[in-house]
């Protein structure tokens, strides 16, 4: 049978444009729009969804207990299909305004696409009864858990179910990007725990309870809190008593995150001869801390460079 160039060309733009279409349709189900309230938590979305569009609401330099509900973040959640927090009340100030204000059905509720990582895990220090005279404390627990490898691998898990929940069509690529970062996380595990050993009954003076589940997992004891309560910054009379607890001669540094202020961390390491190390709170919170893998990387080799 002879096709006329007409036909054969109007064969083949039917073609093309049922290809182009499956093509869209394929991409866009693992398009999730996801804002993410924590660059750690847009780090793990990356790793579970390469394709997604990811936007943080802030970055390593922010202090992600006190944003500011801006008219650019209230935008952003307003497109979102999923919103991926902490929790554990970490973005109590913030985080209902945002919501408020870029009423997006879409992310009101946990049901839905508001995703919780606090509440996939047990967090550490919960408090049976709180009230004001013991500061901005975090009564549900610590929620500041993206430096536990294991509970942010159950993170992971959680966070591919709701993808998926959200997003069926794209099952397969979901399972497939979960059981790549579990063995690259799982497999990156032990190396992190080989290196950290010398670390391991270290004592550090660090600045709020950051980085509580690090610490935890190494073996680190954080002996004092630059913090005289949660959430107040150094005083004198605090550091002073800081300073008399160094003199028992057995603190390797003090540490504080890269979005804390480095003023009380500084006036103390002067007087006791300690070194400061400015942790990455998280992903880009210094040059080397491209990703959840490097980020790990670089806190535990800057810890490990106070030994030496
Ligand atoms: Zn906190």
């Amino acid at each position: 049978m002879r096709i006329n160039s007409k036909q054969f060309l109007s064969k083949g733009v039917k073609a093309l444009t049922l290809a182009l279409t499956m093509g869209v349709a394929n991409n866009a189900a693992a398009e999730l729009n996801i804002f993410a309230c924590e660059p750690e938590y847009a780090a793990l979305a990356k790793e579970l969804a390469p394709d997604a569009k990811i936007y943080s609401a802030t970055t390593a330099m922010q202090d992600p207990h006190q944003v500011q509900a801006r008219p650019s973040l209230i935008a952003k959640m307003r497109q979102a299909d999923l919103a991926i927090c902490a929790g554990a009340d970490l973005e109590v100030g913030w985080l209902p305004m945002l919501q408020m204000k870029s009423a997006n059905a879409k992310v009101r509720s946990t049901d839905q696409g508001l995703f919780f990582a606090a509440e996939q895990i047990e967090t550490l220090d919960q408090l049976t009864s709180v009230d004001r005279s013991m500061g901005d404390v975090h009564a549900k627990g610590n929620p500041h858990l993206h430096f536990d490898p294991v509970r942010m691998l159950d993170v992971a898990k959680a966070l591919t179910n709701k993808m998926i929940q959200l997003d069926p069509q794209a099952e397969s690529e979901y399972e497939a990007a979960l059981v790549s970062f579990s063995q690259r996380w799982q497999a990156a595990i032990p190396n992190w725990e080989a290196k950290a050993k010398p670390l391991q009954g270290s004592k550090v003076i660090a600045y709020h309870s950051s980085f509580k589940y690090l610490f935890n997992w190494i073996g680190i004891e954080q002996v004092a809190d630059l913090e005289p309560k949660p959430g107040i910054p150094p005083s004198s009379s605090h550091l002073a008593s800081l300073l008399s607890r160094t003199k028992q001669g057995d603190i390797l540094a003090i540490v504080i995150a890269s979005y804390q202020s480095e003023r009380g961390a500084e006036w103390l390491a002067e007087r006791s001869d300690l070194p400061v190390l400015v942790l990455p709170m998280s992903v880009g919170g210094n040059d080397q801390s491209v990703d959840l893998f490097s980020l790990y990387d670089s806190a535990i080799d800057m810890l490990l460079s106070a030994k030496n």
